[in-house]
């Protein structure tokens, strides 16, 4: 018998890790699972009102059970600030502009955030009875999978319950597919200040991208044309007068 504790980073990447838990559930007799919204990164906060009541929204719809009051408060939003802003803002300040930098930036930054909603989590789980935590963060390919499993082993060990951890990218492409007919809202960034940042960035350089891309083909094809029609007045300059084409 298993009484799962499911963390719930928004309701589109909930769809599906839900969905195969339900499943699951009906050939475990006694196992039971209940979702929890800990996600105090997301920001502003009018980003994280709406990504929580479409996950509510979501929640009575499908008849899910939901632990609440676990998110949302000041105390809440204090605690990634103080747990996760700080190193967020020494890598910004190191400037390193490299890749590498940036990916390791990223990587310590996003720990930090999943050891906090993690510690929450199994927190919760602990008190409330759950005997099993899990998340739905794997479901997408942006997110960092071993790091969230070497987050959600520690949180439970900590709190005496078991990580069930599951790698969900393979049923990526059928979340997005089902979010969008459940018309769901879909956020294009993770979650903090930071990603909203980097995600900004990542669009504005592919806009750019595509913008060289057309100024490209079209100069190409202004130089064509250029050279058709030069070929086209030698062609007229060489013919013999009376020439007429067959
Ligand atoms: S990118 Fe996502 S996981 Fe990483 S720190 Fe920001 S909100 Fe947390």
């Amino acid at each position: 018998m298993r009484n799962l504790l499911l963390h719930a980073c928004c309701a589109p990447c909930a769809v599906m890790p839900a969905t195969l838990f339900r499943q699951r559930e009906a050939h475990s007799p006694g196992a039971s699972m209940a979702l929890a919204f800990i996600n105090p990164n997301i920001q502003p906060r009018d980003e994280h009102r709406l990504r929580r009541e479409v996950f509510a929204a979501w929640a009575a719809q499908e008849g899910h059970r939901v632990l609440e009051g676990h998110d949302g408060s000041q105390e809440d939003f204090a605690s990634w600030e103080k747990a996760v802003a700080p190193v967020a803002e020494a890598a910004l300040a190191a400037n390193a502009n490299n890749q590498t930098a940036d990916e390791r930036a990223r990587e310590n930054r996003c720990r930090l955030c999943y050891r906090l909603r993690f510690e929450q989590l199994a927190a919760a789980a602990a008190r409330e009875g759950f005997d099993a935590i899990a998340t739905t963060l794997t479901i997408s390919p942006y997110q960092l999978a071993d790091v969230i499993e070497q987050e959600l082993v520690a949180a439970a060990m900590r709190h005496g319950v078991t990580a069930c951890f599951e790698d969900y990218r393979p049923w990526y492409a059928q979340s997005v597919s089902a979010s969008r007919e459940l018309g769901m809202y879909r956020q294009n960034y993770c979650g903090c200040r930071y990603s909203k940042a980097e995600a900004d960035k990542a669009r504005a350089a592919r806009k750019a991208a595509r913008a060289q891309e057309r100024e490209k083909k079209r100069a190409l094809k202004q130089e064509q044309g250029q050279e058709q029609e030069q070929g086209q007045t030698a062609l007229s300059e060489t013919r013999p007068s009376g020439w007429m084409p067959c």
